[in-house]
């Protein structure tokens, strides 16, 4: 059935999504912390230890044990569904808005995203529109490349610094104020309203669901508290580093085939575990494509269930880069391959 086309976007959320215009780095300083910030820093704190604790006692408690196929497969499953959650649901259906789909399938992605315990849809799009906007620049709330002035980090244990920050350490920095601003659109579609005040019960959902299926298939308690801690908790602390890791080695690390206003880069590895994200340097370039893996090699599991879902008529108009546009923003082989390439001056790119 098809859905109604969403209201226009507010100018923030829309500039967010189309190559970015140049803020002066005092116009996008990073805004203090508010009491809002302190309660997502604490929580955020909580999504971060818990699932590594997780992970101790299941590896404690697995330690010399012959392998479980059960949780095995319980680990695995519970950690494609949620991963394809935060791909395809929350960044390439909401945040970039990049194909349009049925609800019952818009639902369907965004709870399994919430799932993945990375905060609520409309926190998540907003930081995330905000990166695009300010991508390795001052306002760019988790680049490994600059600080919170928009200096850029040099030497190795800046780049270390730098590396913490984009993975983990911005996670605790106060970046709600004018978040708002970036999410209008979304507010306006009824299933993302809801789902966003769900949050906390997908959560639960995702933790319980495991632990349910483990007890049943194995008709034991300690067989559903394996499937808590290995299809919960260890499954999160999983997804959270690789999605993480897209922030912060996706900006490190890799060749960069086409021209962007970032230091993005393609990075193989992170491109098969992050379900296709990791071809970070094309997703920069085509902020609204639906697939981020352009070439036939650059596997891209996400953009391969949103064509298989199009096929069977629940999605459609999936964005895709026409040749004339990727041909208009390739690279030279050798700037590609450099990774210490400097970045393009806003003058280049235009
Ligand atoms: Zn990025
Ligand atoms: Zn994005």
């Amino acid at each position: 059935m098809p859905t109604p086309m969403p209201p226009p976007m507010a100018d923030d959320a829309r500039a967010a999504l189309e190559p970015r215009a140049v803020v002066p780095p005092s116009a996008a300083a990073r805004p203090k912390e508010s009491p809002a910030d302190r309660k997502v820093r604490t929580l955020n704190l909580c999504a971060v230890i818990v699932p590594f604790l997780g992970l101790m006692v299941a590896v404690w408690f697995s330690w010399g044990t012959m392998l479980d196929w059960v949780q095995v497969w319980i680990f695995t499953g519970m950690a494609v569904a949620t991963a394809a959650g935060i791909t395809i649901g929350y960044h390439r259906l909401a945040t970039h808005r990049s194909f349009e789909a049925v609800a019952p399938v818009r639902y369907l992605f965004l709870a399994l995203g919430s799932m993945a315990v990375q905060g609520p849809i409309f926190e998540w799009a907003g930081n995330h529109r905000r990166h695009h906007q300010h991508s390795d620049e001052a306002g760019d709330p988790h680049s490994p490349n600059v600080d919170a002035s928009g200096t850029w980090r040099k030497g190795l244990k800046s780049t270390l610094a730098g590396l913490w920050h984009a993975h983990i350490g911005w996670l605790f920095q106060g970046h709600s104020k004018g978040l708002g601003r970036y999410i209008k659109d979304l507010q306006a579609d009824p299933v993302m309203v809801a789902v966003n005040r769900q949050f906390q019960l997908w959560v639960l959902a995702g933790l319980l669901l495991p632990a349910l299926l483990g007890g049943l298939i194995t008709w034991s308690l300690t067989g559903a508290l394996l499937g808590l801690l290995w299809g919960g908790l260890v499954r999160v602390f999983l997804v959270h580093h690789v999605t993480w890791s897209v922030n912060s080695v996706c900006h490190l690390w890799g060749t960069s085939p086409f021209r962007s206003q970032d230091h993005s880069r393609n990075n193989a590895i992170v491109g098969v575990l992050a379900m296709g994200e990791g071809w970070h340097n094309n997703h920069h370039a085509f902020p609204t494509s639906a697939r981020h893996g352009l070439r036939w090699w650059e596997l891209d599991t996400s953009y391969l269930i949103i064509r298989t879902l199009s096929i069977l008529g629940l999605v459609r108009a999936i964005r895709l880069p026409t040749r004339a546009q990727l041909a208009a923003k390739k690279r030279t082989r050798a700037a590609a391959g450099d990774v210490n390439a400097p970045a393009l001056t806003d003058a280049t790119v235009r």
